[in-house]
């Protein structure tokens, strides 16, 4: 599959990139973060440790198990709610790259319970919908985040089998097959939040049928468009001096 990379330094790089292009396009804060599973193997994920997305490097790029232990032993601080990324690879052997955002495009939908509908073209990929995760309790770890492995396998179970989960007041969960896969469909959920935000302001937005949808999907999730998307992306990242 094309993006898909087939060594441990090969998916180190392209979460480099990953990492950098999702800060340009405004989709990822200091806070957020983005994975990859180990292509040398399937029970593992790399992950930075806890750094500013924008500033990630090869060197910062560290292999945690499903249960968020750092196989690497680096000592680094860790990303607090990285078991999130451990239990979508667990549930999900078709999931090959995550990222948990704080877009605040999606935070309406999530606060309002209205459906995040697949409402434009490019975002077709979701027209299964969205479902909400809005089951914080924790007994040990106050506030509306995900911490404890537990609490990370019922975000899981929400996110099904879909492309991706609103977390309530917080953000969302996006999953691809490859990294250049998700960044494409993280940006398409947001521009699609954005667009059905503004139509529904006006009146209910009509959403992609499924038969369009699912045409839509072979051009969107195909090669040559996601390809184009990501080469476009690295080379405005090396023309920004964006790249490490
Ligand atoms: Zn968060």
């Amino acid at each position: 599959m094309w993006g898909r990379a087939e060594t441990l330094s090969e998916a180190r790089q392209q979460l480099v990139l990953a990492n950098r292009i999702l800060v340009r396009l405004g989709l990822l804060d200091s806070m957020g973060h983005v994975s990859v599973r180990d292509p040398e193997d399937p029970s593992a994920y790399l992950l930075s440790w806890s750094k500013a997305p924008r500033w990630v490097r090869e060197d910062d790029v560290l292999v945690f198990d499903l249960d968020g232990r750092d196989r690497t032993g680096s000592g680094k601080p860790p990303y607090m709610e990285r078991a999130l990324h451990g239990e979508v690879y667990r549930a999900r052997p078709d999931v090959h790259a995550v990222v948990h955002t704080h877009m605040p495009s999606v935070l309406p939908f999530g606060l309002t319970g209205r459906p995040v509908k697949a409402v434009v073209h490019s975002a077709a990929m979701f027209w299964e919908g969205v479902p909400l995760y809005d089951d914080y309790f924790d007994p040990e770890h106050e506030g509306v985040y995900i911490i404890s492995q537990e609490q990370a396998r019922r975000m899981a179970a929400c996110l099904g089998s879909r492309r991706a989960v609103l977390l309530r007041g917080h953000g969302c969960v996006v999953v691809g097959s490859t990294l250049p896969e998700l960044v494409v469909s993280t940006y398409s959920l947001d521009q699609n939040c954005r667009v059905q935000w503004l139509a529904e302001a006006v009146a209910p937005a009509k959403p992609l049928r499924e038969e369009e949808a699912r045409a839509m999907l072979r051009v969107r999730l195909g090669e040559i468009g996601i390809r184009r998307a990501w080469e476009n992306w690295v080379q405005e990242l090396q023309e920004a001096g964006w790249l490490p």
